[in-house]
């Protein structure tokens, strides 16, 4: 999908050069029990501020996310949380993530009104106070802290609060959440008598997603589950159509003023419902024969599940919210002027090649593949498709220009990707990004 709040975050906000620490393993059982811990907080301000409001603590279910890889070795996305130690000044637990408040920061509204969105964080219950650090990259590309809060964790030990919101079926169930990478999916805009029709839908998800690696040969390592969140009635919003249905989560088109962006600024709601499972990662199957979805980074993604390419959609989307991969193309209806980052975006597949001596994917280049890497970019442009056979560096690994919204100054690793094309295949750094990201998962 194209999603323009990356243009101008590359603008305002150059990111990090990318970095590969070491994994830290935490004892999960001398500091954290057996369920997980949500704060919903409202994250508001305009295109130059912004705070942080808790508004709830909340018995989120069981914990089924990582319990070895406890720290984020990859430094992935623009904000970050540090779950720390009081007594010892230990860091517990840290996840990167995106944001919608992030993504609207970089509008045009921003600059004239303030605007509070629905966030939470969610992590392994702590058995001691812990500090909450928000850390979001600066202008120099380091993180730099923006909140914390100090969370006694006996003040609310209450029971989950999940209730008996919807049904829950498992379509996939492989092992202990644990120990395996957990996907949710959400019914958006279906009523309860489309339940058999959400039930197909999911199934063409899970047809979809591992029918492409690096998901593919990794089946066993997944567990899917789908919440039935039932609307009451059927469909998205339409504004087109002057249609606007109470569907459940709240997910609409037009996000941002871009037609074809689907989020929704309910988060909470999302949340409440997804918690009926464990879960890492947030799928929102919207009901709906318009061409359309999203993904974000450690939050969830949307996907029309009645069109033609909802197959490309939801795998492309997934891409982004697992491993924050960036969109690849720079060709689709983009209309907005940028400028050459600065600095190295933090995204495993997209480089600016500022040094071409570290290209952070160099261990995969062949010696004799030039940097940057010659291809048929005039012709692409003109006839918007891929020529294989006169690819001189087709399936090869490179630096290609014409990556991340920008035509120039920006490079991908491959020709061709799902981020880049609606080709059902990723490019190898972007299979090992994703590798990478779901290792951390199961790890035991
Ligand atoms: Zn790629």
């Amino acid at each position: 999908m194209k999603n323009f709040a990356h243009l101008l975050i590359y603008s305002l906000i150059p990111v990090i050069v990318f970095a590969q620490s070491n994994t830290v393993n935490i004892d999960f059982e001398k500091y954290f029990e057996d369920k997980t811990m949500r704060v919903d907080y409202l994250h508001g301000g305009n295109s130059q501020s912004e705070s942080f409001k808790i508004f709830a603590i909340k018995h989120d279910g069981a914990w089924g996310g990582r319990v070895k890889v406890m720290n984020d070795p990859y430094n992935l996305g623009l904000y970050a949380f540090d779950v720390v130690d009081v007594a010892s000044g230990k860091v517990l637990y840290t996840q990167g993530f995106c944001s919608v408040f992030g993504e609207w920061q970089t509008t045009l509204e921003a600059t004239r009104i303030e605007k509070d969105f629905e966030e939470s964080i969610r992590f392994p219950w702590p058995k001691n106070a812990v500090k909450i650090v928000m850390r979001k990259r600066d202008s120099t590309n380091t993180f730099q802290t923006l909140w914390t809060e100090t969370i006694n964790p006996a003040m609310y030990a209450n029971a989950s609060h999940t209730g008996s919101l919807a049904k829950v079926r498992y379509f996939l169930s492989n092992g202990n959440p644990k120990e395996k990478i957990d996907i949710v999916v959400l019914a958006d805009g279906y009523t309860a008598a489309d339940s058999s029709d959400f039930s197909n839908d999911v199934e063409r998800f899970i047809e979809a997603f591992f029918s492409v690696e690096p998901f593919k040969s990794r089946k066993s390592d997944f567990n899917v589950a789908a919440v039935y969140s039932t609307s009451p009635v059927s469909g998205i919003r339409l504004q087109e159509s002057n249609y606007y249905p109470a569907n459940v989560l709240g997910c609409t088109y037009f996000t941002f003023e871009t037609e074809r962006y689907v989020l929704t600024e309910r988060e909470w709601t999302v949340r409440d419902y997804a918690s009926l499972a464990p879960y890492d990662f947030l799928v929102i199957l919207l009901n709906s024969t318009k061409y359309g979805g999203g993904g974000i980074y450690n939050l969830y993604i949307t996907a029309s599940a009645k069109t033609s390419t909802a197959a490309y959609v939801m795998v492309h989307e997934m891409g982004h919210h697992m491993a924050g991969l960036a969109d690849e193309y720079y060709t689709s209806d983009v209309a907005y002027q940028v400028t050459v980052p600065k600095y190295e975006p933090w995204e495993f597949n997209i480089t600016a090649l500022l040094n071409p001596q570290s290209l952070k994917w160099k261990n995969m280049v062949e010696p004799n593949t030039p940097i940057p890497t010659s291809w048929q970019k005039e012709q692409y442009e003109q006839t918007g498709k891929i020529d294989i056979n006169g690819e001189p560096y087709y399936a090869k690994v490179g630096a290609f220009e014409g990556a991340g919204y920008l035509s120039k100054g920006m490079y991908r690793p491959e020709v061709d990707c799902i981020m880049f094309s609606h080709s059902l295949k990723f490019c190898r750094v972007c299979h090992q990004g994703l590798s990478r990201v779901m290792d951390m998962y199961v790890a035991k």
